[in-house]
């Protein structure tokens, strides 16, 4: 075997990706460029109902705005005899079943084991039907569930972040892996595809912890290697609630129309968790590089989504005009007011769209902000405001002119002038926004 490390990130698409499965993904990608390996995209669409192609094109394009490119793309739909031969290797070793409970019937059970102080495992009634038993099942209920046998033995590995897991196989069910309609199970699928595809390391949440319990005796009953698992801690919000109801606010197209950078959410979601601190980086290398599954823990991680605003922000302050020339162009600002538009804008917005805002401001005049007690001075002010348009003296000169022909000065002679100009109290460097002013409604 070879040593390369091979990773997977194995979305089912049946909606939107969120920052939840982007920790998962991050983490896959960066062990496989890490160690110079491949990253691997699954596509889990075993589910012929749920899964949609357009989620299936919105996990790629997700995945291509973070700038986490895969290797190469495996759909699960595309390999279902493969699951189905390995379904039948399972039963010539005895370690499959055939089992006939409706819904109704095992939550019936699991009720009275937890009534006895049990734990609600399937009894494996259906191991106990003789042919014509089961025959008699299936013509009045149509065909049952596959169920894996398992070991009732402890399967233990060691956890990239949990460090060393032992499940005992009999505090387990026998997992279902093709339904009653012949849909093939995730479980299964998964396994045989782990498998086969050379899989070395799988990350996920620590959702799927009894799952791997079963992969691994899965694994072993096929002779597959087993891989090295980590899983991550689930997030939750800022106040420790569950996230799993918010999540669909939280997917990655809605933080991209939202103006977020991908910058942003790498450099959270690459340390978030862990004990380094959350700090901008900009290139994959750094992300690469700076990665470490070990520094992760397992106990809850807090998510806020505002953290993601101030990182933007500090992003956008790193872009050059040229970065931006796009967006900037698009709001209809001249080539030749561009520099200066972004050089007055860059600190002043927490993303692009902010930029609108400022061009309005800009282009179309604000409107104007007067204290009543301020009225003559502005009117004096304006009658002295040159014509534009304006350049990086106008400010200066115009204010000294003002100073001299009302006394003011200071505060008092600034503040108003560029709540008047600009509608706010607080604003980018006055000199550097006069030559970007073209309408000034204040004039009166
Ligand atoms: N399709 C599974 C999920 O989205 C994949 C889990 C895994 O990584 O094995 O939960």
């Amino acid at each position: 075997m070879s040593d390369k490390t091979i990773t997977r990130f194995a979305p089912s698409p049946t909606g939107w990706i969120h920052v939840g499965n982007l920790r998962t993904a991050l983490m896959n990608y960066l062990i496989a460029r890490k160690a110079g390996g491949e990253f691997i995209l699954r596509i889990d669409d075993t589910d012929p109902v749920r899964s949609k192609e357009e989620y299936v094109d919105g996990i790629k394009r997700d995945l291509d705005w973070l700038g986490l490119h895969w290797d190469r793309v495996e759909r699960q739909s595309l390999r279902l005899e493969k699951y189905h031969a390995a379904a039948e290797t399972l039963r010539d070793m005895g370690r499959f079943y055939e089992a006939f409970e409706t819904p109704t019937e095992l939550d019936l059970k699991r009720k009275k084991q937890l009534n006895m102080g049990k734990p609600p495992v399937y009894d494996r009634a259906a191991l106990a039907l003789d042919d014509a038993a089961r025959d008699k099942l299936r013509a009045e209920r149509g065909d049952g569930v596959w169920r894996f046998k398992l070991k009732h033995e402890r399967i233990v590995w060691t956890d990239g972040i949990l460090g060393d897991v032992s499940i005992d196989g009999a505090s387990v069910s026998d997992p279902i892996l093709i339904r009653g309609d012949g849909q093939i199970l995730y479980t299964l699928a998964s396994v045989i595809d782990d498998t086969e595809m050379g899989v070395t390391h799988v990350v996920r949440g620590s959702d799927h912890v009894t799952n791997t319990g079963t992969q691994i005796q899965i694994m072993q009953a096929l002779g597959g290697n087993v891989p090295t698992f980590a899983h991550h801690s689930l997030l939750t919000g800022p106040q420790g609630e569950a996230l799993s109801k918010r999540l669909g606010v939280l997917a990655l197209k809605d933080l991209r129309e939202a103006g977020i950078a991908p910058q942003a959410l790498l450099s959270l979601m690459s340390r978030l968790g862990s004990s380094d601190p959350v700090e901008l980086r900009v290139e994959m290398s750094e992300f690469i590089d700076g990665f470490d599954i070990s520094r992760f823990g397992s106990s809850p991680t807090k998510f806020d989504a505002e953290d993601l605003k101030p990182l933007t922000a500090h992003y956008l302050q790193t872009l050059s005009l040229a970065d931006v020339a796009a967006p900037i162009a698009a709001l209809g600002v001249p080539d030749a007011q561009a520099e200066q538009f972004w050089a007055v804008t860059r600190e002043n917005i927490t993303t692009l769209h902010d930029l609108k805002g400022w061009w309005d401001m800009f282009s179309q005049g604000a409107e104007p902000v007067i204290a009543d007690e301020d009225r003559e001075f502005i009117a004096q002010a304006m009658a002295i405001l040159p014509e534009g348009p304006f350049d990086k003296d106008t400010w200066s000169n115009w204010t000294t002119a003002v100073k001299e022909a009302t006394g003011r000065k200071g505060k008092g002679l600034f503040m108003p002038l560029r709540h008047a100009l600009t509608g706010q109290a607080h604003g980018p460097d006055m000199s550097a926004v006069m030559p970007l002013l073209q309408v000034i409604k204040a004039r009166g």
